[in-house]
């Protein structure tokens, strides 16, 4: 039974060695970056959010939709990756969840993206909503969904062999690309992804932003929106939750991150897939 154990612990580290191999090769920001990035967090000036009613959610979301999914494919196919990499960012479907009020997005083990109608009310603009996309459709472009998964597996193991099974996610509707939905299959969305992860995603949204025509700061600002919420949580004057910001750790090392992608897109460095060896 140990050598079972053993096995298994072992095969399971292969995978999450295997599956957790970086698609980028990043440089960690320098000290310029970091104080910026400190001092963004802090000062930034975010202006109020929209409220954007109910019923206006779907059609705000559909507004950006289309340019994320085609920058996103175009940023796909410059770094290479396979077709089946590739295929999700025009075919994904987006689900508009109008009723949770929670500022969250998840991207499903199915290669679906969900948003909250939350974070359709609290961002400030359609690029800050674009930018929040980018991030989920670039964890879609590198499988970490997938990657988190069997962490989230793993992890069972080692707590001694509680992996649960995800509910497999129902088929529907794939010609409705963005609709009203209330449904929860998103036990894998739940679980946080590594920071590393994030910060791939991140830098990889900036790239799908500027490629999109966005500002570049898009995804910058809706971060900072999100952890001026949970602060204004914190003290009381905001009573909704930031769920996006407990599956995506926001902090000053991802923001650092941030910058420095935003400074190499203005410098025309294109995006550096890992050397394979
Ligand atoms: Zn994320």
């Amino acid at each position: 039974m140990r050598n079972i154990l053993t096995a298994a612990l072992a095969a399971g580290a292969i995978l999450v060695a295997g599956c957790a191999t970086p698609h980028l090769d990043i440089a960690e920001p320098d000290e310029r970056q970091k104080a910026e990035a400190a001092a963004t967090l802090q000062h930034a000036r975010i202006g109020p959010p929209r409220n954007v009613a109910a019923d206006r959610m779907v059609p705000t979301v559909r507004r950006v939709i289309r340019r994320v999914r085609l920058a996103s494919h175009a940023v796909c196919t410059d770094l290479k990756l396979p077709e089946e990499r590739c295929k999700p960012m025009l075919e994904a479907k987006v689900l508009v969840h109008t009723k949770k009020k929670d500022i969250n997005a998840f991207a499903d083990e199915d290669d679906n993206v969900g948003v909250y109608g939350g974070l359709v009310r609290h961002m400030g603009t359609d690029a800050e909503i674009a930018g929040v996309l980018a991030h989920e459709f670039a964890h879609v472009m590198y499988g970490h969904v997938e990657s988190k998964k069997i962490n989230a597996f793993i992890g069972g193991l080692i707590l001694g062999g509680l992996a649960a099974a995800a509910s497999a996610a129902g088929g529907g509707d794939n010609q409705q690309l963005v609709r009203d939905s209330t449904s929860l299959g998103w036990e894998i969305g739940a679980t946080a992804y590594s920071p590393e992860m994030e910060i791939e995603a991140d830098r990889t949204a900036v790239y799908i932003l500027h490629r999109a025509g966005f500002p570049l700061n898009a995804l910058q600002s809706a971060l900072l929106r999100m952890n001026r919420a949970r602060a204004k949580r914190s003290s009381g004057t905001f009573s909704g939750t930031v769920g996006f910001l407990e599956t995506h750790p926001s902090d000053d090392r991802r923001h650092a991150h941030l910058i420095s992608a935003m400074e190499d897109v203005r410098a025309g460095k294109p995006l550096k897939p890992v050397e394979k060896k």
